[in-house]
């Protein structure tokens, strides 16, 4: 019936799209554009960090350079002064004005940068030249002296840094041995003011972040500029950066943990000086590092997520919208299929399908049925009962027919009281007998009147589809022929114009002969 228009299975998916699709859509852009986002953020991150180090690396080498200068420097001084006092084995340095002149020499080639002392056989310490000829302090318990009694043979010897009991700053003390004692003098001793060191790497540093660290071979900081007390001194050979790193490498670069700088994650350039031993590190917090690229980052995702936000809130309002536009698009698309006042098919779309199954039928030579129905004298209906009445009469009617077709049947309004149905699967002997049920459930309807029941009735006519007919109208024009038949026979009838070789005649004239009123 004409149930079968209905919406048909299969379509699941494209109402899925409609549902879903543009929100989908959205959601997959956005999570390409996040990852892609998420992605270049690392990569930019990297970048900055391999960039810092690189020139870390580049200042790294610049310290090196300078503070292997700088030891070098302490050497010659202490060789030199060696040399004059092996040449001149009676004077008294303490006193020799020569020596004393030398000293100051070097000390201003230096530009006050390295101090020069030394120290007699029994540890005291001298300045040169002494104030008031005096020893400055007993050092026989320090590192840099008893080192040169410890060692086999001379040699340079880089202390771990000291508080100067006379000045109260810290400094390096270098000490080398005498090669024998002059004056009862038996250590030349070069101290390295780190206050004044760091005059000369803070022209270097990168301020304010970056840090200079000057540490021994055996792990103790040497120097830190800027000056952290709490770090001078301090033994870091138990650290990871240590024992992987700048303790076990000459050179390289790495991510700090921090176990140097409280806990500060760091970028750090390392490089062993190749005479000496000590490892120059240039550093520079991470934080500072990626300040700018947090900054960016920061604001990106601000802006994104406000983008993200707004798609998907207009993709929800867009997909909505398709929705109700949807919804109202089948409305219409039923209304334009369904007739409104019967429920049965409307003109179009019973063509429509009729077209389709004339074409069935003839292809597959299947029989098939076309029916005309007209209600007699309805006019009168509405003259006498009212439209309204009348349409009643048309609703209840058609109700009536419904029950009788078959499911896979069809009947639709083509305009006013006119009717007409399609039977496929069937012969024209089948058919009557459809058409007669019609035309009695339609007599036996009753409907109130203003004073009194009333009823109508219905004639019909039938044509069958032939091998003759190359389309629905040309069956359709015999079936309304066959309509007019049955009215002029009298209404209330059931008539056909086939030839007569396709009818069941005796069987159609005894049906006629019971059924009709
Ligand atoms: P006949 O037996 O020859 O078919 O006579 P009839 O009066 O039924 O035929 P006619 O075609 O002269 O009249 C049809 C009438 O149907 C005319 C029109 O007022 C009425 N009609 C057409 N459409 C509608 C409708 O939708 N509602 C109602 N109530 N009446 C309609
Ligand atoms: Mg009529
Ligand atoms: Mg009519």
């Amino acid at each position: 019936m004409y149930t079968r228009i209905s919406r048909e299975g299969g379509r699941d998916a494209g109402r899925f799209v409609q549902r879903w699709g543009i929100l989908l859509i959205a959601g997959v852009l956005l999570c390409g554009a996040w990852s892609y986002l998420i992605v270049s953020f690392s990569e930019q991150k990297q970048r900055l960090l391999d960039e810092r180090q690189r020139e870390l690396t580049q200042l790294n080498s610049a310290v090196a350079f300078q503070s292997a200068g700088l030891l070098k420097l302490a050497e010659t001084h202490l060789r030199t002064l060696d040399r004059f006092l092996q040449a001149n084995p009676r004077t008294n340095p303490r006193t020799d004005p020569h020596f004393v002149a030398l000293a100051d020499m070097l000390r201003k080639s230096s530009n006050g940068l390295i101090e020069l002392r030394m120290v007699s056989v029994e540890g005291k310490l001298f300045y040169i030249p002494p104030p008031e000829g005096k020893s400055s302090g007993d050092v026989s318990d320090k590192a840099y002296f008893r080192a040169q009694f410890a060692a086999a043979g001379r040699n340079l010897y880089l202390g771990e840094p000291v508080l100067s009991r006379v000045s109260g700053k810290w400094g390096i003390p270098i000490s080398w041995r005498l090669e024998a004692p002059v004056s009862g003098m038996l250590v030349m001793f070069a101290g390295i003011e780190l206050e004044h060191l760091f005059g000369v790497y803070d022209k270097l540093r990168l301020k304010p972040a970056a840090t200079i660290t000057l540490i021994s071979d055996k792990g103790i900081v040497l120097s830190r500029s800027p000056l952290d007390p709490a770090v001078i001194g301090k033994n870091v050979s138990a650290t990871s950066g240590f024992a992987r790193e700048y303790g076990a490498k000459p050179r390289g670069a790495f991510i700090s943990d921090g176990a140097l700088s409280e806990g500060v994650s760091r970028v750090v350039s390392y490089e062993r000086l190749r005479d000496y031993p000590v490892t120059v590190l240039v550093t520079e917090d991470v934080q500072e590092v990626l300040a700018p690229y947090h900054e960016r980052r920061n604001l990106t995702l601000t802006i994104s997520a406000g983008v993200t936000v707004a798609l998907l809130l207009l993709a929800f309002f867009l997909q909505r919208f398709l929705r109700t536009v949807n919804a109202a698009q089948k409305d219409l698309e039923l209304a334009a299929r369904i007739d409104s006042l019967t429920g049965t098919l409307s003109r179009r779309s019973f063509l429509d399908i009729g077209a389709r199954e004339f074409s069935r039928a003839h292809r597959y030579e299947r029989p098939t049925v076309v029916l005309a129905l007209d209600i007699d004298h309805f006019k009168k209906v509405n003259d006498t009962y009212g439209h309204a009445k009348g349409d009643a009469v048309l609703r209840e009617c058609t109700a009536a027919w419904l029950t009788v077709l078959r499911e896979q049947d069809f009947l639709g309004r083509l305009g006013g009281e006119e009717f007409s149905a399609i039977l496929p699967e069937t012969g024209l002997d089948g058919a009557w007998r459809v058409a007669d049920r019609l035309r009695q459930v339609t007599a036996k309807l009753r409907f109130a009147g203003e004073y009194a029941e009333f009823g109508v009735t219905v004639s019909i006519g039938m044509a069958t589809i032939t091998a003759a007919d190359h389309q629905l109208s040309h069956v359709m024009e015999r079936a309304d022929k066959a309509l007019y038949l049955a009215k002029k026979q009298g209404r209330n009838r059931v008539e056909t114009v086939e030839p007569p070789a396709v009818l069941v005649m005796p069987e159609m004239a005894l049906a006629w002969a019971g059924g009709t009123a």
